[in-house]
């Protein structure tokens, strides 16, 4: 069995004007394949390519560093695009808000500790909404294709909802300026796929 690259759920252009189609297209069409490629070729003819995408990242301390980049990639890409939509934004509802508002205090404090964990995240990285271990909610940030299932990671648990903040992910648009970045990722943020993912 090998991996596939998941269709974007919406057209390229649909994130504009926060998120613009060349980037989208540069960012889905090569550098999401390119980890699908590169972690195809890494497992190929292992036991690792009977294993879901969650179970390689759950286990990512015993496997090759090629497969941590790239199936991390590919478990990172796959999520982000589907955590965006057109027309979405806002705030998030029912259970979701009022887990958020028990673990931050409200909506806006949340809002800030993520872009700041994005902002401070030095070089390429994530990052991350999770829910942990005891169903409560966090915020934290991974280096690279790195994320909070895997066993390395700093702070565990199931990624809700998350950012990339690798320049490829922002420069075409925004340069340098990844806090404007990330201030325009909330109006593409799509709450009923990260209550979704709360809920299950
Ligand atoms: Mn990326």
């Amino acid at each position: 069995m090998s991996f596939q690259l998941p269709p974007l759920p919406y057209a390229l252009n649909a994130l504009e004007p926060h998120i613009d189609a060349r980037t989208m297209e540069i960012h889905h069409d090569k550098h999401h394949q390119a980890y699908v490629t590169n972690l195809n070729n890494a497992i190929a003819g292992t036991d690792t390519e009977k294993m879901s995408i969650e179970d390689i990242c759950k286990n990512i301390s015993k496997l090759p560093m090629a497969v941590r980049n790239n199936g991390g990639g590919h478990y990172n890409h796959s999520l982000f695009w589907t955590i965006m939509a057109p027309n979405a934004g806002g705030a998030p509802k029912g259970k979701l808000a009022e887990a958020i508002n028990s673990a931050f205090g409200s909506f806006d404090e949340f809002k800030t500790k993520f872009n700041q964990a994005a902002a401070t995240r030095f070089g390429s990285g994530w990052a991350w909404l999770i829910k942990n271990a005891a169903g409560k909610l966090e915020v934290c940030s991974t280096p690279n294709q790195d994320n909070p299932l895997m066993d390395i990671a700093e702070v565990k648990g199931t990624p809700l909802l998350g950012i990339d903040v690798w320049e490829h992910a922002y420069y075409l648009h925004y340069q340098n300026r990844r806090p404007d970045y990330c201030t325009a990722f909330w109006n593409v943020v799509n709450w009923d796929e990260v209550s979704k993912r709360f809920e299950k």
